[in-house]
């Protein structure tokens, strides 16, 4: 069996950052050898690419770690594509997350894309690419079920990607039973364990209400009685995603991808804890 890979989340610095904090960032989690570190990419528009793409770009040349660009298809038509698929190629980034994308209110929906299987297909047509998809071990918030989501998830990896990152999710039966679904449909591809540990209350509150991932009530207590108390909260919530970890690293899950929420100190705690388990 394959040694389990280890990767992280960051985003781009946000109009009101410095780009100094990212760089520091990028500093902290150097030593930590993550396989890769995907950079997300705002569906509001093609705008929003040069961020990704230059930060996904740093993150190899100056820190010599392989990186995944986000990229949501849901405003875009297939000419904007065709530019960032041409600046991936320039920049040497031959990874990339194909997405949907969360709908902006006001923006144009795209004429080209209505599913990320629509743009793996472009994908496909337009370079040599390793592609990631995303999935949802408790369903997507808008398909009509479970049976109908894994059911569309296959469309995503029949049409090529060969790795899968999942949405957050703090019940790891949860997981266990998507997996399960996966295989029974015959869905090959690697499947990344997405964790995100809580930094504080109003954070996660605001992220589960947009996904739509439940608060299991062990969770809930946690939020609950550490809400006033910062540091509490950040040890609870690394515990928390700690013991998530041991237990699907103890089940043979395929990777360990951090939401780091460009936290580095959240990040090390958990890698200290748990990579000699790796
Ligand atoms: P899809 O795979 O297209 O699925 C969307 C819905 O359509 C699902 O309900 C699915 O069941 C259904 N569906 C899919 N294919 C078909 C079909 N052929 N026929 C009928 N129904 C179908 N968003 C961003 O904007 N930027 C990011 O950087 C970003 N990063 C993310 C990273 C990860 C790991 C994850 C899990 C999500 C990320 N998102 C990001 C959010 C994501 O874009 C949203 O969850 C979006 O609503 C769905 O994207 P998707 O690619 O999974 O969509």
């Amino acid at each position: 069996m394959n040694k389990p890979s280890f990767s992280f989340e960051i985003f781009p610095p946000r109009k009101s950052d410095s780009i100094d904090k990212i760089y520091k960032v990028l500093e902290e989690l150097k030593d930590l050898n993550p396989d890769f570190i995907s950079v997300t990419f705002g569906a509001g528009g093609s705008a929003n690419s040069s961020n990704t793409l230059e930060l996904a770009s740093l993150v190899q040349e100056k820190y010599h770690t392989q990186s995944i660009v986000h990229l949501p298809c849901i405003h875009l038509n297939k000419s904007d594509i065709k530019l960032i698929l041409d600046e991936c190629k320039k920049k040497k980034l031959s990874k990339i997350l194909a997405l949907k994308g969360d709908y902006i209110e006001g923006n144009q929906l795209s004429k080209d894309f209505r599913y990320a299987s629509d743009l793996i297909e472009y994908i496909k047509q337009n370079g040599d690419f390793e592609i990631y998809a995303a999935c949802y071990p408790e369903k997507h918030k808008e398909a009509s079920s479970f049976a109908q989501d894994i059911r569309n998830l296959k469309i995503k990896v029949d049409a090529g990607a060969s790795t899968l990152l999942s949405q957050l999710f703090f019940d790891n039966s949860d997981f266990y039973r998507f997996q399960e679904a996966c295989d029974i449909i015959g869905i090959k591809a690697k499947i990344c364990a997405g964790i995100m540990p809580i930094a504080n209350k109003r954070q996660i509150l605001k992220i589960t209400s947009m996904c739509g991932a439940k608060i299991p009530k062990k969770f809930q207590q946690i939020l609950h009685k550490y809400e006033n108390n910062d540091k509490a909260m950040v040890d609870a919530g690394i515990a928390y995603a700690i013991e998530q970890i041991v237990d699907l690293l103890t089940n043979g899950v395929d990777g360990i991808h951090i939401y780091t929420m460009n936290n580095s100190y959240i990040a090390r705690r958990i890698y200290e804890a748990t990579h000699s388990l790796f």
